[in-house]
């Protein structure tokens, strides 16, 4: 039992869970970072948190990939992707002619709207991010898009789709990240929200050296019970567990001390003959390192 408070229910019950993590991943600073579990919820979170203010020295800006402008459309065909599924769902509910509306909300350099944009043209198409870079990015490509945080952010628009990937496990605030996706929707919109998933076969594997820990970008971790907590207001279409199989080698390299980003040709071949191997024999547990709800206002 301790004093910390569980940041999406409230309970007491928290405790540490692991003590001393490093920033493994872009190593921008030499300090450790405690994390904390909650038994009522299965939250995993940060404490103390990072002040949002602060959190910015902590992003490697020139390189962080999520801000960067990338060509590289997402295929539709791979199965497991959150937003392969996201795009999967558009085309199977809409014509490519269709109009219908789209906020993506932390749209990072736009790589899923700039998808959305190629299928379908009408789409009126909308992302909003903190990164100036990611912003002017995506006007670069014709896309509106805002730089300013959620909790700064009015519009007097509801959208019949509204989109956050990986976003919600950076924020100190969920509560205050569900009250504005609420004003974006309406009742007919339907919503799409991804986070690392703290239940999945890598987490439980690597332990501390788990890749999505990423402390401290990430103040708080999501298994399918903390999430289903958190969206319990909302009427939840599916929910279930993605991804790649990154996760599962990145954090095995992270165990041995390695650089997650250095792509040695032998990895590359291991991934390739690792991810259709996996697909084939059904391996879904490697494909389980994200969490993806799609629901709606109840
Ligand atoms: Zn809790």
């Amino acid at each position: 039992m301790s004093e910390t408070i569980c940041p999406i229910c409230s309970g007491k019950n928290t405790s540490i869970f692991y003590e001393g993590l490093s920033d493994f991943t872009f190593k921008t600073t030499d300090k450790k970072f405690d994390l904390f579990c909650c038994t009522n919820c299965d939250a995993k979170f940060q404490h103390p948190f990072i002040p949002e203010s602060e959190v910015g020295k902590y992003y490697p800006a020139s390189t962080y990939q999520p801000f960067q402008l990338n060509s590289n459309l997402i295929s539709p065909k791979l199965k497991y992707s959150p937003q392969s599924i996201y795009i999967r769902k558009l085309m199977t509910e809409h014509k490519p002619e269709d109009v219908f509306s789209l906020i993506d909300v932390g749209c990072g350099g736009g790589t899923f709207l700039m998808t959305v944009k190629k299928y379908f043209p009408n789409a009126e198409l909308m992302g909003i991010d903190v990164s100036e870079t990611a912003v002017q990015n995506l006007k670069s490509v014709n896309i509106d898009c805002v730089c300013s945080s959620l909790y700064d952010f009015n519009i007097n628009k509801k959208f019949d789709y509204v989109v956050s990937s990986q976003v919600l496990e950076h924020l100190n605030q969920p509560y205050a990240f569900i009250k504005k996706i609420k004003e974006l929707a309406s009742n007919k919109s339907q919503i799409m929200i991804d986070v690392p998933a703290s239940d999945s076969y890598s987490a439980k594997k690597y332990g501390r050296n788990w890749v999505h820990w990423d402390l401290p970008r990430h103040s708080i971790l999501y298994s399918a019970k903390t999430l289903s907590y958190l969206l319990q207001e909302f009427e939840t279409i599916n929910l279930q567990h993605g991804g790649t199989v990154v996760a599962v080698l990145s954090s095995y390299k992270i165990s041995k001390q390695q650089d997650i980003f250095a792509q040695r040709f032998f990895e590359k071949m291991v991934l390739k003959v690792i991810t259709p191997l996996a697909k084939l024999f059904n391996l879904n547990f490697l494909f389980s390192d994200k969490l993806i709800w799609i629901g709606r206002i109840k």
